[in-house]
């Protein structure tokens, strides 16, 4: 079997990874906090993410993957409260366009998607099992914290100086810096603004909701068992999320929580993050306004390591929508009757076989796509220079296919494939049979405007000796 290997932020190497029960991996992703549309960067996350969850199965591995939905946090109760509205009312639509847009995206759907509401009797039992660990304790605003004086690893992941940690000093919001490492809240006290959207819950610590950290390590415990073996998420969340998310799981059960950690770099627009409090983002459904496919959106976040910050701009995605085109019509080219028929030479299977071995290579190597696009281009090159050349082998053939397939199995960037709906095929059908008829009719005009009526509707035609074939772009 291949070397599989990964970068670890734990130990800051890049190591050899396989599953603990070598069948199927276990892997928990941070997922949206549903206030406001995901943006662009943070569907760089989710399609590093979904770049991982497909590479693993490319490798053999089953793939168990749980992304939450973070339903309540700070800043949903706040949208909610600005709003008059409870934080259900906030979240549902924001759900539906996270899943419209991954769709979009070609992003494969996690095997869960649990929402932190559904899990508080779960979140209430691990601040339970910490206070009678002794590591958490309620304070006098009635929050429950966690000590992280009593947890001697805390700051492991994010290599925190623990001469840093002010003992007993405590933070009540989710988000803060590394200069501010303090006790965190588990539990928060419920407020007159929780209770008016619906936030809040009974606890044996009085009214109140869970803090952000807990709610992930509460529902990945609960649905992938007390031990990862992965886990995921953009470098944002290295600190203090998934360090308090390790403190937490690790005070409770003594076991390790997750054996690897794997982060992806920031999205960019003009040098910054891209970040709604910035007000610099752009959005999946503008982008999809703009006619930029779904193959050019991946192809441009797969074109730079994941580890590697990505700059967003209009050259770049005009490059991709160029490398895009190029890849659609080397399929078509591939998949055409006519193509089988003329054949491939010896020469094609052997560039079908090296291509699939380095773009494994590269992908298998803490997940280098873009080395894997490299030796993609590499085999369209060649193989269309074989193609040129009709070997007459038909197997030649069949085997490019097959390296395309499977190397777009994890890249999927071969454009155009979302299928046209059944009223548009049929209507398509019937212009080109009466395309066919004035044609033959000798009835050029007729045939010229019923051509132009389909490129109207974005249908292309191409006529050859095989008969008529046409694509929507
Ligand atoms: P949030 O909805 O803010 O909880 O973020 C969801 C995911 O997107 C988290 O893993 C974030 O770290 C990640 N994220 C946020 N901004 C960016 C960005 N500009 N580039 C890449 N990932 C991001
Ligand atoms: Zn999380």
């Amino acid at each position: 079997m291949p070397d599989f290997r990964l970068y670890n932020t734990l130990t800051r190497h890049i190591e050899p990874f396989a599953p603990a029960d070598g069948t199927t991996v276990r892997m928990y992703t941070c997922g949206p906090t549903v206030y406001n549309p995901a943006h662009l960067g943070n569907f760089r996350t989710f399609l590093f993410e979904d770049l991982m969850r497909r590479t693993l199965a490319l490798r053999g591995w089953r793939v168990h993957q749980v992304m939450n939905l973070t339903d309540v946090d700070d800043k949903i109760i706040k949208r909610a409260h600005e709003q008059g509205k409870s934080i259900v009312e906030v979240t549902g639509p924001v759900i539906a366009a996270f899943h419209a847009d991954r769709v979009f995206l070609r992003i494969q759907a996690a095997e869960a998607y649990p929402r932190a509401t559904d899990f508080i009797p779960q979140m209430i039992a691990l601040v339970q099992r910490l206070i009678d660990r002794g590591v958490a304790y309620q304070a006098e605003d009635g929050s429950v914290y966690f000590a992280i004086s009593k947890f001697p690893s805390y700051g492991r992941l994010s290599r925190l100086d623990t001469r840093e940690i002010k003992s007993g000093a405590r933070v009540i919001q989710d988000d803060y810096s590394k200069e501010n490492a303090q006790d965190f809240a588990l539990w928060k006290a419920a407020k007159q603004e929780d209770e008016a959207a619906g936030a809040a819950w009974d606890s044996p610590w009085g009214r109140g909701r869970p803090g952000w950290h807990l709610e992930c390590s509460a529902m990945a415990m609960d649905l992938l068992g007390e031990t990862l073996d992965l886990h995921c998420g953009a470098v944002d969340l290295i600190f203090p999320h998934h360090e308090d998310e390790i403190a937490q799981s690790e005070a409770a059960t003594g076991k390790t929580f997750s054996h690897v950690w794997c982060h992806g770099a920031f999205l960019l627009t003009e040098g910054a993050k891209m970040a709604k409090r910035v007000g610099n983002v752009s959005t999946v459904q503008g982008l999809r306004e703009e006619r930029i496919s779904s193959a050019a959106i991946r192809h441009f976040v797969f074109n730079t390591h994941y580890r590697k910050e990505l700059n967003l701009s209009d050259e770049a995605l005009e490059a991709s929508r160029q490398a895009v085109r190029r890849i659609g019509d080397f399929a078509d080219r591939l998949g055409s009757e006519t193509t089988l028929t003329l054949g491939g030479t010896p020469e094609l299977a052997r560039a079908a076989d090296v291509a699939v071995e380095l773009a494994e290579a590269a992908l298998f190597d803490d997940l280098n796509a873009p080395e894997a696009l490299a030796a993609l281009f590499d085999f369209i090159r060649a193989a269309n220079a074989e193609l040129d050349r009709r070997g007459g082998d038909r197997s030649a053939v069949e085997r490019a296919r097959a390296a395309l397939t499977r190397i777009d199995s994890v890249l999927d960037i071969v454009p155009g494939r979302e299928a046209p709906d059944d009223g548009l095929v049929a209507w398509v059908e019937e212009r080109l049979a009466a395309r066919k008829a004035a044609r033959q009719a000798r009835n050029f005009a007729d045939a010229d405007r019923i051509r132009a009526e389909l490129v109207g509707r974005g249908v292309v035609i191409e006529d050859s000796s095989a008969g008529t074939t046409w694509k929507v772009v």
